[in-house]
């Protein structure tokens, strides 16, 4: 792309991104109220770009039909996960998009291997799923909770057996094959952490307290969960250091204004898609033959007084063009490392 978009996207999203073999410690390393010295009026235009973006580059990525894309979304209660949703998918066609929201694993999920459920939820090529919490919640909720794993039927946790410290070392490595095996067939995966800090989960839980439109958002287990912030902040660090890796990386957005955590929330996704480069598929010369065939029957039907082909009337460049309407076709170009 020639415009500057795709530059000024990268440098946007670098200093979210978790190096892979860091060892992060959130509280230390991120700041939730970091918005990159930007106005939210520079924001608004930003993510209209990037929305824009998102757009045309998933047009390009159904058409190809090679590569998908896997979103995981993961946020303490509050983080802003349904609205970074809506505001980053208010582009793109529905048809391509699939949303999937993870919740408590039923019985039948729970009779499976971890990773089950969220395989039954992968896009099929061409297509983006948004992971509204993910795999993920195995190595954090379930960290946090280790009496969930009781409930998993694993033969080395079974009740009584209690849970030794490796099982997470093993997810994580179990977790970081998936992905790249993944990767390595074409579905892409990119993970968002929403980084909200305690005081504006507090502010917002009081709101949905408040207001009663938005009771139905506020659980008493909201409350609880937020009485094991440190153990979480601990779950989330090791997560990030462990499973951020050069084919899946993890970027952590500030999420304590919303109007920022979207922007970013978009530019990660649009900085994917174009890293992939997804392209319009090329038409053999014997399909286009056909085409043209087509074509000249098509302009014979035209009523008297009419141009033979309106389009090609209004865009005299089009006819000649080819296949892609004289687009040159964009080179995949080399990351250019910021920093
Ligand atoms: P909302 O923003 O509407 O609150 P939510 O994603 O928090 O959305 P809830 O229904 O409130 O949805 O909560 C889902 C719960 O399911 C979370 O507390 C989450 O930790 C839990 N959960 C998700 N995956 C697992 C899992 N694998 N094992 C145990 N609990 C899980
Ligand atoms: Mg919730």
């Amino acid at each position: 792309m020639s415009d500057g978009r795709a530059e000024r996207i990268a440098e946007f999203v670098e200093p979210l991104r978790v190096e892979p073999g860091s060892r992060v410690d959130l509280e230390r390393d991120f700041d939730p109220r970091y918005k990159s010295g930007m106005k939210k009026r520079e924001g608004v235009e930003l993510l209209r770009i990037g929305v824009s973006l998102l757009a045309e580059y998933q047009t390009r990525l159904a058409a190809q039909d090679t590569y998908g894309v896997v979103l995981c979304l993961q946020a303490l209660d509050a983080g802003g996960k349904d609205g970074t949703i809506r505001h980053v998918m208010s582009g793109v066609n529905p048809q391509g998009v699939r949303v999937s929201s993870f919740k408590v694993p039923s019985a039948e999920e729970l009779d499976h291997d971890y990773l089950w459920r969220y395989a039954q939820r992968l896009p099929a090529r061409g297509e983006i799923a948004i992971f509204n919490r993910s795999h993920y919640e195995e190595v954090l909720v379930v960290r946090v909770h280790p009496e969930f794993l009781l409930r998993q039927h694993l033969p080395e946790h079974g009740p009584g057996r209690g849970v030794g410290d490796d099982i997470w070392d093993r997810r994580y490595r179990e977790i970081n094959r998936w992905e790249r095996h993944l990767t390595d067939n074409g579905f892409k995966v990119v993970k968002v952490f929403l980084n909200l800090s305690k005081e504006e989960q507090r502010i917002r839980f009081l709101k949905r307290i408040d207001l009663p439109e938005k009771n139905w958002k506020f659980s008493a287990a909201d409350v609880r969960e937020r009485s094991r912030w440190d153990d979480y902040q601990k779950a989330f660090s090791e997560m990030l250091s462990a499973t951020s890796t050069r084919w899946a990386p993890w970027y952590v957005v500030p999420a304590d204004r919303k109007w920022f955590a979207r922007i970013c929330a978009a530019a990660v996704l649009a900085h994917t898609l174009m890293e992939i480069d997804p392209q319009y598929p090329d038409v053999p010369p014997e399909v286009r033959k056909d085409l043209l065939v087509a074509k000249r029957g098509l302009e014979q039907e035209a009523p008297a007084g009419a141009p033979s082909d309106p389009y090609a009337a209004r865009h005299p460049s089009s006819e000649q063009a080819g296949p892609h309407g004289g687009k040159k076709r964009g080179k995949r170009k080399k990351r250019r490392k910021h920093g």
